[in-house]
Order: C-alpha cells, then sequence, then structure tokens
C-alpha cells in the first residue's frame, strides 16, 4: 500500500506464529529493504513501512523465505491458540482445514482482501469484529452464534456464508461490530496448558526499531523460546523460554525498550506513524506520545485511552478515545474529549505547549479531591473546558 513514507507491506504469519530465527529475518529485512522500522498492528500483523518499487519485491522473498504467510482470506486464531488454558478447544486444525477448502473453492480471488474470518477456541477473541466468527461451543463449532456444528458441517457453513458475500460483490464485507469491550494487553508471564511458560510484551506505541527487534529475537532464542506469537494490542508472547530465563528475558526487553510492564503508561496511548512517517502527519505522534508518558505516569492510569493522532484520519485508533490529540495541517494540535480523531477539536493548541500542559493535568490529578477516583471519573468532571484550561496551564 503506498503511504506518505513510500510503500508499506502488512503480513500475518499463519496462526500468528514464527520462530525467533525467523523473526530476527524479518528484523533483518526490514532493516535492509524498509526504513528500519517494525510494527506490530492492533489486530497482530507485521508491518514494514519505508519501501520502494526497487525493494519491495526483495522483501516479499526474504519474508517468504523465513516465515509462513497467511494468503487469501486471512483466518485469524488466538495467539496462544492451542496453548491457552482458557480455550474450549485448539482452532488451529479447523483453521488450516478452513484455509485448504476456501482455497479449493477459489472464494479469495472473489472476495475483498479485507474479509476475515475469526476461528475462536474460546471467547478469547470476541472483542475483534470478523466478517465470519466460528467458535468453539458445547458439541462443535457456532457459526455466527448459530447452532453448534460438527467440523465438517462448520466448515460447509463457513464456506456457504464466504460465497453468498462473494456474490453481493468484490467488495462486499458482512462485518459485524465488535463488542466495544477490549482485548487485554498481552504483558506478563503466563502459565501454558503444557506446563511450560509465556512472556508477553508489547511494543512501543506498536513500533520498534529493527535492531532491537532482531537483538530481542536473538536473545528469545537462546534463552530457549520455541515460538512467537503476535497478538492484538501490537504485542507479542515469547513461548517456552525456561521459567529461570523468563526473568532475565523480560529485563532485557525492557532495556532494549518493550513494554514489559502491565502498569507501563505507554499501554494507554495509541499512536500513528504521524509527520515522520506519513505524508498527511501534522504532528511527531510517536515522539510526542513518548513525552506524555514521561509526563502523566499517574494520569495515564489505564482508565482512559489517550489517542495521539497524526491527523483527523484516525488509523491508530479508529473508535473514540478518552482524550484525542490531533495534528492539524499547520503543525497545531486540537483536542477532542471522547470522541474520534475526526470530530471538531474543542480546543486548538501549539504541539510544543503539550508535554507542559500533561504536566499541569498530571499535578491536578494527583492533587484531585478524591483520591479512589480514576483518571476517567476525573475527566469526566472535570469536563472539555476544564481540561483546555489544565492544559492551557
Ligand atoms: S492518522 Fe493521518 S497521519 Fe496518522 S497514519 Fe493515518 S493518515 Fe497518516
Amino acid at each position: 500500500m503506498p503511504t506518505g513514507d513510500g510503500l508499506l507491506a502488512r503480513f500475518r504469519p499463519i496462526d500468528s506464529t514464527l520462530t525467533p530465527a525467523a523473526l530476527t529475518a524479518v528484523a533483518r529485512a526490514a532493516e535492509a529493504y524498509g526504513n528500519g522500522l517494525i510494527e506490530i498492528t492492533a489486530r497482530g500483523s507485521l508491518q514494514v513501512r519505508g519501501l520502494t518499487a526497487a525493494t519491495a519485491a526483495p522483501l516479499a522473498r526474504a519474508i517468504r523465505a523465513a516465515v509462513a504467510v497467511e494468503e487469501g482470506v486471512p483466518i485469524e486464531t488466538a495467539p496462544l491458540a492451542g496453548l491457552d488454558p482458557a480455550e474450549r478447544a485448539d482452532p488451529r486444525p479447523l483453521a488450516a482445514a478452513l484455509r485448504r477448502a476456501i482455497a479449493n473453492a477459489g472464494l479469495a480471488e472473489r472476495l475483498s482482501p479485507k474479509v476475515t474470518v475469526i476461528v475462536d477456541g474460546g471467547m478469547i477473541l470476541a472483542s475483534l469484529a470478523a466478517d465470519i466468527r466460528v467458535e468453539a461451543a458445547e458439541g462443535g463449532w457456532r457459526i455466527d452464534a448459530g447452532e453448534a456444528l460438527g467440523e465438517a458441517a462448520a466448515i460447509a457453513a463457513t464456506l456457504g456464508k464466504l460465497d453468498a458475500i462473494a456474490a453481493r460483490g468484490p467488495l462486499a464485507r458482512a462485518r459485524r461490530p465488535a463488542p466495544a469491550a477490549s482485548i487485554p494487553a498481552p504483558i506478563g508471564t503466563l502459565e501454558l496448558a503444557d506446563g511450560t511458560h509465556a512472556l508477553g510484551l508489547a511494543l512501543p506505541f506498536g513500533s520498534i526499531e529493527a535492531p532491537a527487534l532482531a537483538a530481542f529475537a536473538e536473545a528469545a532464542g537462546n534463552a530457549g523460546a520455541r515460538e512467537v506469537r503476535l497478538a492484538p494490542r501490537r504485542g507479542f508472547y515469547v513461548v517456552g523460554p525456561g521459567a529461570g530465563a523468563v526473568t532475565r528475558l523480560r529485563q532485557r526487553a525492557a532495556a532494549l525498550g518493550f513494554v514489559a510492564d502491565p502498569a507501563d503508561p505507554r499501554l494507554a496511548i495509541a499512536a500513528c506513524a504521524g509527520r515522520d512517517g506519513c505524508a498527511s502527519g501534522g504532528i511527531a505522534t510517536r515522539a510526542l506520545a513518548a513525552r506524555l508518558a514521561q509526563a502523566a505516569p499517574s494520569f495515564l492510569d489505564g482508565s482512559i485511552a489517550l489517542h495521539v493522532s497524526g491527523c483527523a484520519k484516525g488509523c491508530a485508533h479508529p473508535r473514540p478515545a478518552s482524550l484525542v490529540l490531533v495534528g492539524q495541517p499547520d503543525g497545531t494540535c486540537g483536542l477532542v474529549f471522547a470522541g474520534s480523531a475526526s470530530a471538531e477539536p474543542a480546543a486548538v493548541f501549539p504541539a510544543g505547549a503539550i508535554p507542559a500542559g500533561f504536566l499541569m493535568l498530571e499535578r491536578l490529578y494527583r492533587a484531585r479531591e478524591h483520591a479512589q477516583e480514576s483518571a476517567a471519573e476525573w475527566l469526566v468532571r472535570l469536563g472539555p473546558e476544564g481540561i483546555a484550561a489544565a492544559l492551557r496551564g
């Protein structure tokens, strides 16, 4: 896809799974052919930016040599599928059978590339939107919350639904909105169904420099990790490092800039590529987001979502957020309260004044009257005018 920073490549390993060595190869390819940054999207796909017409093909060859990439209709499974003690059934065999059936039926060529099927072994991906949702249930698999079917009938029913979407035209969708609840960030150590462990980490604002990712992937391989599972909310799990190695690996990740602490204020902020990576960006979003996380760690307590958007398109957080800072074409920054990046800003500030404004918000929040009040509750009480006044100092 063309972006303000050249071409962008987005790809998804089958079952969101790759080896530490493959992740190293992806990082090296991004450095050799792209702008040296790797992104993980909100749905757990990998992205490389800054490609040109000459470098896109060698990148694709390098990626395909290292990773089994999802082709055709994306079939998404949960990041810890087959290992999650909370799931009812491993969704991966059904997902693999569906991929084969869709390829045999030639459906991918007739469908929009955006059509997505989720095969969920529990209610793990319930908050992700999909065109068709296949969920493990008592006695089989339910398609779009219908009655439970055996595997063969579930595949036939899914093919029938995809065929019906394709019959409505090449751009047709059947996307159902997901519940507003969001999936938790993949941070921390989990015990898996097979008794081994997974370490969950996230990329700061969904992006990290390729050398840091390569260094971490090598450390994970050396620590005995067998797989990396990409996860929604811009993160991943490292599966199988020895129990004694998990703490050292988490410390290494934190030192390399990854988000390794569930209380990290960066998790409360969504930020797109902004002016540094997109022609539409009015502000340097991720640099600003990093300063705001430092300025207001208590205020960014996890009860609010802060969206720093390069422009009104709002790519990093299409849903409404508690607070949105939106880059304007003249480089100033609009403030939207409880809305989307496309909403009319309640106030506009010089971008350089925002970090000092967040220092003031932090100070006021710490001094609030009711110590039990969350930042979300406090913001509602303050209202747009109170927030704008605080940001003005
Ligand atoms: S929100 Fe605007 S600036 Fe940010 S990536 Fe999307 S188009 Fe570019």
